[in-house]
């Protein structure tokens, strides 16, 4: 049946990780769907949304993996991590204490995916609040450089960087298979 036949050729799997309102699921529905909601409804359980793109004329589906609300109580199954070729850390620019999180989802992405090559992006989102900013970038890029992860701030409201961050994790994923 062509209609469901295989589309990509590659199919990476993208687990978003950080503390509860930093803005995973904004940053999901604006690089899978380019949309953004102010009220972002918070949903229980994992989901994720796909998203095509081509590297070297390979077809790459992204399979972006949503916590959707578990984060908040730490309570993220082993199963979401299991299997991801990519993870995207996000803190929130305006927050301190969703940075001091990140060595623990730091150690949980390590700890669960399964796979020691695990491409890590480091994401301060919230960067259109410039006037709340309560992490300098210094700082950030710091910790970015002490773990081996790549590092943007973004927006996933005026969508600043967000193709960006997820571009260059899947050429680096993209990378790693050849
Ligand atoms: P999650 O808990 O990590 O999934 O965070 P949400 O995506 O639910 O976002 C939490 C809140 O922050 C919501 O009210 C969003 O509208 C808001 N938010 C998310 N991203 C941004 C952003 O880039 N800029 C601003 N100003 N607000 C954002
Ligand atoms: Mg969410």
């Amino acid at each position: 049946n062509s209609n469901n036949s295989v589309k990509y050729d590659y199919l990476f799997k993208i687990v978003l990780a950080g503390d509860s309102g930093v803005g995973k699921s904004s940053i999901l529905l604006r690089y899978c769907s380019d949309e953004f909601n102010l009220e972002q409804k918070m949903t229980i359980g994992i989901e994720f949304r796909s998203h095509d793109i081509e590297i070297e004329n390979s077809k790459i589906k992204a399979q972006v993996w949503d916590t959707a609300g578990n984060e908040r109580f730490r309570a993220v199954t082993p199963v979401y991590y299991r299997g991801a070729y990519g993870a995207i850390l996000v803190y929130d620019i305006t927050n301190h204490n969703t940075f001091q999180s990140l060595q623990y989802w730091l150690e949980e992405i390590r700890s669960r995916s399964n796979n020691p090559d695990v491409v890590l992006m480091l994401i301060g989102n919230k960067c259109d609040l410039k006037k709340l900013r309560a992490v300098p970038t210094d700082e950030a890029r710091r910790f970015a450089e002490e773990n081996g992860l790549s590092f943007l701030e973004t927006s996933a409201l005026d969508s600043t960087n967000v193709k960006l961050a997820f571009q260059i994790v899947l050429e680096k994923i993209f990378m790693n298979m050849k």
